[in-house]
This record gives C-alpha cells, sequence and structure tokens, in this order.
C-alpha cells in the first residue's frame, strides 16, 4: 500500500516558522482512532485493558490521550514509574514489567501498588526480601522455550531470549507465590516482536490459555488475568499488509472459548502491552536535507542522524521516507540518506529509490511514533529533538522542547576544574 504522511508540506512549512527540524510529530487524531479500534476489538472481554509500554513513547502529553481511552501503564523502570506516578496512575493501571530488576524499582513499585510482573523465579525471594512482603496480586512472565512459530514460519526464538521462567519454574513459583500469601495471578508472555500477521496473538493467546488452565489444576491458583503483552508490529515497508486489529481480537476471542470458557475460567481478564501498534505509525521524523555529496555513491544529509532515530542503524530496520512535494515525481535517484554521526551506518536508508532531492526539501521519516524518539542518545554531542502533536483541530502544540548545550552539560558541575 502507498504509503502517505498524516502531515501536508504547508502544514510543515509552518510548522518549520516556529521549530526548527528535525522535530518528532505525532498525529493525535490517528492515535485516538487507533486506539479506539483495540477497545472494540478485545471489547467482548469485560476486564479487557491495554497497559501502553511506555518505553515506546516515554511522553505525557502522548499518554494522557491512552489515558482518556482508559489505558493502564506498562513501566520498565523506575523513571517510567515516576512518570506513570506524576500522571496520576496508581494501582492496577500499573504493570511493571521489568527484568534484572534493581531493589529500589521493585519499591516503587510495590509504594505505587503497581502489578508486579516477576520476570525470574529467583524474583521471589529478592522481592519478599526487598518489600518485606509478597503483593496479594501478582503476574509471572513465562518463557517457553524453542522456537515460535506461525505454519512452517518461524516467527522468534524464545529459547534464546533472556526473558521469563521455564514451565518447570512457573508451577513452582505459583506454588511458592501463594504460600507467601498471593492471592490473585496473572500470565504473561511475549513471544515475538513486531509481528505482521493476524494471526501472532490468537497463537500466543492459546499457549497462555493452555498453560492458564494447567497451572489453575495443578496449584489450584487463582488466575484472574492473563498478558498478552506487546509484539503486534506495523508494516514500515509500502508493500507489506498492516494487522487488523479486529481479525485479532476474533481470532483471540474463539481460542478463550474454546480453552478457557470449558475449564470454567470464562471471567479471567485479557491485558495488552502494546507499544508499537498503539504508536508507530502516528508519529514520524521530520527532517531537512542539507547536503547532497557525490562521491562513489549518490549522498543526501539531513539535519537529523541516528540519535534522533536508531533502528536503521541498530537494526537495518527500513522506514519509509517521502520527500514532500514531491510524490508524484519519479523515483529515478538511487541515495544513501545520511545523518552527521561519525559511523558510516548512521544511514536513514540505504540504495533508496527517491525523487530528485534539492537541498531545503522536506523529508519525513515514517512510523517513528514507537521505538523512535524514545531510544535517542547523545553520542557526538548531539542533541534530542523536540516533540511536537498535531492535534485534531490541526493546530500544533510542541510536547516535549528540543535539548540544548545546556542540558548537555547539566550533568557536569564545572566548579573546581577550572580554578
Ligand atoms: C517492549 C515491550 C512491550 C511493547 O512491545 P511492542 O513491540 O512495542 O508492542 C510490551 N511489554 C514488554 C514487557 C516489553 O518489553
Amino acid at each position: 500500500m502507498e504509503k502517505k504522511p498524516f502531515v501536508t508540506l504547508e502544514q510543515l512549512r509552518e510548522m518549520k516558522k516556529t521549530y526548527p527540524t528535525p522535530f518528532h510529530l505525532y498525529d493525535e487524531k490517528g492515535i485516538r482512532r487507533n486506539a479506539q479500534k483495540l477497545k472494540e476489538a478485545f471489547s467482548w472481554n469485560p476486564g479487557f485493558r491495554e497497559y501502553f509500554a511506555v518505553k515506546a513513547t516515554p511522553n505525557p502529553f502522548i499518554i494522557d490521550i491512552l489515558k482518556e481511552l482508559g489505558c493502564g501503564v506498562d513501566c520498565s523502570s523506575e523513571t517510567e514509574l515516576l512518570m506513570a506516578e506524576a500522571m496520576g496512575y496508581r494501582g492496577e493501571l500499573i504493570m511493571f514489567s521489568s527484568n534484572d530488576t534493581p531493589a529500589e524499582e521493585f519499591r516503587l513499585a510495590d509504594r505505587l501498588g503497581a502489578i508486579i510482573n516477576l520476570d525470574d523465579f529467583t524474583h521471589i525471594d529478592f522481592l519478599e526480601k526487598t518489600i518485606g512482603h509478597i503483593p496479594e496480586t501478582i503476574s509471572c512472565r513465562y518463557n517457553p522455550g524453542g522456537l515460535f512459530k506461525i505454519s512452517n514460519d518461524i516467527m522468534d526464538n524464545p529459547g534464546d531470549s533472556k526473558y521469563g521462567m521455564t514451565a518447570a519454574q512457573l508451577k513452582e513459583a505459583f506454588r511458592v507465590l501463594q504460600e507467601k500469601g498471593a492471592k490473585r495471578f496473572g500470565i504473561h508472555a511475549f513471544l515475538a516482536s513486531n509481528t505482521v500477521t493476524n494471526e501472532y496473538y490468537p497463537m500466543l493467546a492459546r499457549v497462555l490459555f493452555e498453560k492458564a488452565v494447567q497451572l489453575k489444576e495443578e496449584t489450584g491458583a487463582d488466575i484472574r488475568f492473563i498478558n498478552l503483552s506487546g509484539g503486534i508490529g506495523i508494516p514500515y515497508r509500502p508493500d507489506q499488509e498492516a494487522n487488523d486489529i479486529a481479525a485479532i481480537g476474533e481470532g483471540v476471542r474463539q481460542a478463550y472459548e474454546e480453552i478457557l470458557v470449558p475449564a470454567g475460567m470464562g471471567d479471567v481478564a485479557l491485558c495488552t502491552e502494546l507499544g508499537r501498534f498503539m504508536l508507530g505509525p502516528y508519529g514520524c521524523l521530520v527532517t531537512t536535507a542539507i547536503h547532497e555529496k557525490h562521491t562513489h555513491k549518490e549522498y543526501i544529509g539531513v539535519d537529523a542522524c541516528a540519535v534522533n532515530l536508531m533502528r536503521p542503524a541498530m537494526y537495518g530496520a527500513y522506514h519509509h521516507i517521502t520527500v514532500m512535494g514531491k510524490e508524484d515525481r519519479p523515483h529515478d535517484h538511487k541515495y544513501d540518506v545520511t545523518g552527521s554521526l561519525c559511523e558510516n551506518n548512521d544511514k536513514f536508508a540505504i540504495d533508496r529509490m527517491l525523487p530528485e532531492i534539492e537541498k531545503g526539501d522536506i523529508l519525513v521519516i515514517h512510523d517513528t511514533g514507537a521505538h523512535g524518539f524514545a531510544m535517542g542518545y547523545n553520542y557526538n554531542g548531539k542533541l534530542r529533538s523536540a516533540e511536537l502533536l498535531l492535534k485534531e483541530d490541526g493546530s500544533v502544540q510542541m510536547i516535549r522542547r528540543a535539548e540544548t548545550p545546556k542540558d548537555y552539560f547539566a550533568t557536569f558541575d564545572f566548579s573546581g576544574l577550572f580554578e
């Protein structure tokens, strides 16, 4: 499918007058519409809740849109918990799905009354020693190992992933946790990332539902919720077809009817911790071409670099690029689109066919709404960009200012250095 930006060249020219490029821009209308569709897809399950994976887009103004639609938050660290607290989240609206967890983070999660999702069997003791008790509501993360396949396609390799407990550990964990006072249980698993297929969630649901029935029989634990976690992907490439969330919800419903209902578990609530699916397509990185270079290849240098969007450099990930205003021109130039880091992998595109680009052209790099700005860093002394929100009424709100050199130097105390 043709990928079109959610913003026009005229709007971007107007924004550039106030906010210099690069910046990340988010689409409130798209975020709302998509979140509403997710809610509808799972409306058959009365306890359903999406806990937005804060790490994907840790901006309170974005999270506030989802909060209005009833979403909770999935936090993975102390600062994410602090952000949730500052936004008024408490108790079971916070899922704390961390791993290799420092003691202070368990303390903070407990103080906020968050649901703690244990990544490992040894964390039971660690948690008890740290906070002095075991919470009455607790969740455990499952890793069945092996390869996760759909038909004959390998989706991912849980056997090689650091997360979660083995089946034997999970059973033992439920037994021990009950002894220590836990009363209400959840099960969580994240077995494949960025899946662009309607089959992943229903397949994962089957694995978790069967495990839940088995654990209930074996340990008598009162299983209240099953957490399907993240992993629903988005079509980064124009030739990929977007997931149909209604079909995914229906696939999970069938598994629920087949497995949980007959086992007398028809009251189990489902939850999700989606990040990419909630925000990915509803953000873009806006950047300006500032140089062209003709050597052994044709290069376009832009004013953004990998610190603003790390995925291409880190995973070789594809992000579609639209040269604004030139959508209908022939894509007859082969370019590497680069940033300015002293790293040869700082390229947003390699050998990409695009229309002829001139200095000053505005480029939209698509699908940066999740795991985009969030993965930013300061290598080469580069600064994080601003984040802007294109509101439903067409107005623009700056929801995070760009960093300045002062921010970069803020962690030094220069007193004493130049005396
Ligand atoms: C990263 C993560 C998510 C979100 O993953 P997406 O691929 O963005 O949907 C959810 N849960 C946990 C525990 C994660 O680590």
